[in-house]
Order: structure tokens, then C-alpha cells, then sequence
């Protein structure tokens, strides 16, 4: 019996997965961008799914806290999600602080197609717009372990992106990763 082929319906199919890792301190606009991000990929037919830090740790990181060695474990956890996500052709998108470089090149180590994006924000951009109240409460000594504060962050040394929000919009900063992935045929 012949055997048929399947039509290719769907161009952005042949389009393979990978990871956007976004990383950097608290506050630097991890998560504003890649909603934005994530938003325009959808919009152009990719399956996206977003793994943010603060809801990760509600579920999958529930119960770890933030010294190093559960700092490092959420991460591989988050990695190993979006690792698998990215292999299976879906666009995962990673904001999490993940403050420590040997675990990100880990992580970088198992997945397909890692694309890793500093959110560069200085610290004093980030403790001026302190839109949690984050900065104040660990300045106060309230909140300890706290990353640019009390715990080290670690930024990245050579990242495929690199986003300086200061003076740009969050749209400006999400168009500047839509157009790395288009020019490297990820998009
Ligand atoms: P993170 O995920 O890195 O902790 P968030 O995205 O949750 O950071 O918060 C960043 C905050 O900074 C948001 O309230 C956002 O509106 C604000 N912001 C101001 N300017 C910018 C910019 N240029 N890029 C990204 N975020 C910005």
C-alpha cells in the first residue's frame, strides 16, 4: 500500500524549539519583557510556554529556599522543564533571577537552542524603581540573602543578548530579541 505524506499545514512547525533564558536582578524587567515576547511569538503561530521565578517557586520549587544549593536547584529544575519544552519544539521562556553562572551553563549544556538574555538593569535602576518594595525591605535587613544586596549575582560573560533597559521601553527591549531570533532562524 502506497503511503501518503502528510501536508505541511503549518510553517512555523519546521521551526525548531529552543529556550530564552532571561536573567538578571529583581526588578530588571525579566518578566515585563518576555510576557512581551512571549505574546509575539504566540501571535506567530509558535507554541510558547512561560516559566516565570515567582510561580515556579509556588509549584515545582515550592518549599526551597534561597541559599545557593536551593538557588541552584530551582534553576535545574526550571531548566530541565524548559530543556524538555525546547527539545519537543515549543519556545520556552525562562525569568528567573538564576544569579549563578556555573549552573546556567549547565543547564545551557543539556538544552537546545539556549539563548541567553541579560536583562542588565544596574542595581540602582532596579532599588529606584523597587516596584515590589523589595530593595527598601532588604536594605532594611528584612529580607536576608537578597540578590545585589546580600547575595552575590553572578552576570553572564558572554550572553546572545544582552538588553539595557534604561532609557528604552520594554517593547523596544522584547522587539530587540524578536529580531535576534528572526536573524539566527529561530523565528
Ligand atoms: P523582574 O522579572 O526582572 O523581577 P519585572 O518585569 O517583574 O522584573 O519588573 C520590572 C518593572 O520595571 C516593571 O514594573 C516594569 O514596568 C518596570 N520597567 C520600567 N522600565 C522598564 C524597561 N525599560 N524595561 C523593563 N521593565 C521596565
Amino acid at each position: 500500500m502506497k503511503r501518503g505524506v502528510l501536508p505541511v499545514t503549518c510553517a512555523a512547525m519546521e521551526l525548531p524549539g529552543c529556550c530564552l533564558w532571561f536573567t538578571g536582578l529583581s526588578g530588571a524587567g525579566k518578566s515585563t519583557i518576555a510576557n512581551i515576547v512571549g505574546d509575539e511569538l504566540r501571535g506567530r503561530g509558535r507554541k510558547v510556554e512561560l516559566l516565570d521565578g515567582d510561580e515556579v517557586r509556588e509549584h515545582l520549587s515550592k518549599g526551597l529556599g534561597f541559599s545557593k544549593a536551593d538557588r541552584d536547584e530551582n534553576v535545574r529544575r526550571i531548566g530541565w522543564v524548559a530543556s524538555v519544552l525546547a527539545r519537543n519544539g515549543v519556545v520556552s521562556i525562562t525569568a528567573a533571577i538564576s544569579p549563578y553562572r556555573a549552573v546556567r551553563d549547565e543547564v545551557r549544556g543539556w538544552t537546545t537552542n539556549f539563548v541567553e538574555i541579560h536583562v542588565a538593569t544596574s542595581l540602582e535602576e532596579c532599588e529606584t524603581r523597587d516596584v515590589k518594595g523589595l530593595y527598601a525591605r532588604a536594605r532594611a535587613g528584612e529580607i536576608p540573602e537578597f540578590t545585589g544586596v546580600s547575595d552575590p549575582y553572578e552576570a553572564p560573560p558572554s550572553p546572545e543578548i544582552t538588553l539595557e533597559t534604561t532609557g528604552r521601553t520594554p517593547e523596544q527591549s522584547a522587539a530587540e530579541v524578536v529580531a535576534w531570533l528572526e536573524a539566527h532562524t529561530l523565528l
